[in-house]
């Protein structure tokens, strides 16, 4: 449930305690020495599925977790900015593309981890497109030439295939949905 432990208080450095605050049904990590109960939540992932013709933009990650292996662009999104944004942003970033956002497809929860990741579809606008900071390439992927031995993240295959599935059936629909502990390989972050 936490899975990273907190020792000391990121507000007045005094050590902390793990324990369930009066009034409240879960364990928190509380301050006794200036009272600050140290809520934490879930981080969101957001990420977009570029397309061009009858093809699909992947990133070669450049760094930890999962170097080396495919994934869609995303990230995580930032304090003051829309979802849709951080799905802008994140392709931007990593592999320099311009898109043009569409609807949400999948949303994701990755409990174990504490994330939640959602994906929209976007139209790729331009193939002015390379590999940013984060990313080894990027390329565009029939779908007889996805790599899916080397996809980073369940939710990257998961998204795949709902979106292959969904463009087989001429309908496009958003997809809700959690990759669970029980799961052979476990997600981190994209
Ligand atoms: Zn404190």
């Amino acid at each position: 449930m936490l899975s990273d432990a907190m020792k000391f208080c990121s507000n007045c450095g005094s050590p902390v305690a793990l324990r369930v605050p009066p009034g409240d049904t879960l364990p928190r990590y509380v301050c006794d020495s200036c009272s600050t109960i140290h809520y934490r939540n879930p981080l969101m992932v957001i990420g977009s599925i570029p397309e061009w013709e009858d093809c699909v933009l992947l990133c070669k990650r450049a760094i930890e977790p999962r170097s080396g292996l495919w994934t869609l662009p995303a990230g995580f999104m930032e304090l003051g900015e829309t979802t849709a944004q951080a799905a802008l942003r994140e392709t931007l970033e990593e592999a320099t593309a311009r898109i043009e956002l569409g609807e949400l497809f999948t949303l994701l929860s990755v409990p174990q981890v504490n994330q939640v990741h959602l994906f929209y579809r976007a139209k790729l606008l331009d193939l002015d497109f390379s590999p940013g900071y984060e990313s080894l390439d990027v390329a565009l992927f029939r779908e007889s030439e996805i790599p899916w031995k080397e996809i980073a993240f369940r939710t990257i295959s998961t998204t795949l295939r709902h979106f292959y599935a969904d463009r087989k059936d001429g309908r496009f629909r958003v997809h809700a949905g959690e990759i669970l502990q029980s799961e052979r390989r476990v997600d981190a972050t994209p």
